[in-house]
């Protein structure tokens, strides 16, 4: 820690010094042994083996690297011109790195990494309920921002998430069934083009309708978002409902049990089924007490199905985001989108080989999370966002300890992933990277839409994004 910071305070003489340096000209060329440069409008471009360039390029997923020719690290909308004509300049292909959270590094490149993660601006107006949003936002960030305000944006319950990665491919949580995805509040949004050039949506409203669930990394860089938000619940509740040392068979029951109990939720209620191993969490949450007849309900249910709880929390809903941040620093694994399902019939015929293969492989999760209510209901020609008919959303993630352990969780990765195969869509903020048509499997009806947009934004595919739209 103690070298850290004084490799920090080394970087921050040296950036004052060639800044000092860098006035009159255009660009300003560092030394061979220098690490980075500074344009001439300010931003910074870090190269390999400089502090902030190894900083920068850190993927959440630690299983992950990359090892791009330089990172340009902009704090505003300038920037990000600047990155975009040098990159332009100097032939480097740029991806379009915020939050760094995607399973598989689609931010990174091996070109230029235009790195928006220091662009936090936050304004709230009350009087027009309107959220004006830099693209570096954290989701922690935005929760602490605006709950104390009374507000809420419904968006992921990972702190570290990124606003601008999780809103342009959809974004969805606790709060989705009830008032609709972070995208269903995006209102308009600026964008540097891959001419450097700046637009915005109201100047084109096929960029806002695209960058609600398709606009990942695929037609420019968002440098500015506008959301509505809604008024923030007071109280929010969880209940989890666990059983161990399960058997694929009974698991495979208990799927059933979970998803006859998530039909007959409220929007108001969340629920969410997770086989970690051999054990099973049920999670129900609502954003009332308890003491509501369909929260009794749901809970009777489980507990009639032979699990065990320990009570019920609820919280003020400021602290109780908090519980499900999740952990901020990075780790190895492997998250994959298991696909949308309409219900059980879905996965009847696989739940139980499903089942047996996460319990006999430690370390492999398999999730499926409650969506439906709002989300479907909303305009399905609003968004690019193409799955709204779906009820439910499954994800595989494996985490593992050791290269031994990471061998044989892949391989059970693969059995899963194979029993998978018929099911057709998939979330694109869950991407996998062996998907055979990714881009069909992730924006469906909307892709050729999408295509044409990019076609007319970013014709000569200058921006990397490695599941691109085609
Ligand atoms: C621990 C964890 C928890 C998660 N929880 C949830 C959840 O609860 N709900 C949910 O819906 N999803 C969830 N996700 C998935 C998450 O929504 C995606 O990984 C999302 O894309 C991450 O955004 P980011 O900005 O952090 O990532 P990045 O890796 O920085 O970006 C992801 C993609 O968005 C593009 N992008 C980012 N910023 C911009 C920009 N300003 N302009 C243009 N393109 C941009 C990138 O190029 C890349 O293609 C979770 C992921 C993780 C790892």
């Amino acid at each position: 820690m103690a070298e850290n910071e004084s490799l920090l305070s080394k970087r921050r003489t040296f950036i004052k010094q060639t800044l000092a340096a860098s006035l009159g000209s255009v660009f300003l060329t560092l030394p061979s042994h220098a690490r980075s440069k500074v344009l001439a409008n300010g931003l910074t471009i870090y190269f390999p083996e400089s502090v902030d360039y190894e900083l920068l390029n850190t993927p959440f997923n630690s299983d992950l690297s990359f090892a791009p020719v330089a990172i340009a690290a902009c704090k505003n909308e300038a920037d990000v011109i600047a990155a975009v004509l040098y990159a332009r300049e100097k032939q480097l292909k740029p991806s379009i790195k915020s939050g760094g959270h995607s399973f598989i590094g689609a931010s990174f490149s091996g070109g230029l990494i235009i790195d928006v993660s220091q662009m936090k601006q936050k304004i709230y107006r009350a009087k027009a309920d309107t959220f004006y949003a830099g693209p570096g936002l954290k989701l922690a960030e935005v929760y602490d921002y605006l709950l104390p305000n009374g507000r809420l944006l419904p968006s992921g319950s990972c702190g570290g998430v990124g606003l601008s990665g999780l809103t342009l491919g959809g974004g969805y949580g606790f709060f989705a069934r009830q008032h609709g995805l972070t995208c269903d509040h995006l209102k308009s949004v600026r964008m540097v083009t891959a001419e450097g050039k700046v637009i915005t949506s109201e100047e084109s409203p096929e960029l806002l309708w695209a960058c609600k669930g398709g606009g990942n990394g695929h037609f420019g860089v968002i440098t500015a978002m506008k959301f509505s938000t809604i008024k923030a619940p007071p109280i929010f509740t969880t209940q989890k409902f666990r059983m161990y040392n399960l058997t694929a068979k009974r698991a495979a029951k208990l799927m059933k049990v979970w998803f006859k109990v998530a039909s007959q939720l409220p929007n108001t209620m969340f629920s969410a089924f997770i086989l970690n191993g051999k054990t099973l969490t049920m999670l129900i949450s609502s954003t009332y007490s308890s003491k509501g007849s369909a929260f009794q309900k749901a809970a009777t249910a489980l507990l009639k199905a032979g699990t065990k709880t320990r009570g019920v929390y609820s919280k003020p809903t400021v602290r109780a985001v908090k519980t499900y941040s999740g952990r901020p620093n990075p780790l190895p694994f492997r998250n994959m989108c298991a696909g949308f399902y309409n219900g059980f019939s879905d996965v009847k015929k696989i739940a139980e080989k499903i089942c047996a293969v996460t319990i006999q492989n430690p370390g492999i999760l398999f999730q499926i999370n409650t969506l439906g209510g709002a989300i479907s209901t909303i305009d399905d020609n609003s968004s690019a966002y193409a799955h709204r008919k779906y009820g439910y959303l499954g994800e595989l993630q494996a985490y593992w300890q050791s290269d031994r352990q990471k061998r044989r969780l892949m391989s059970s990765v693969d059995e899963i992933r194979k029993l998978l195969k018929d099911v057709p869509d998939h979330y694109a903020n869950y991407p996998d990277p062996d998907l055979k048509e990714p881009a069909k499997a992730y924006y469906g009806d909307s892709l050729e839409r999408l295509k044409e947009l990019k076609t007319k934004l970013d014709p000569d595919d200058f921006f990397e994004q490695m599941q691109g739209l085609t």
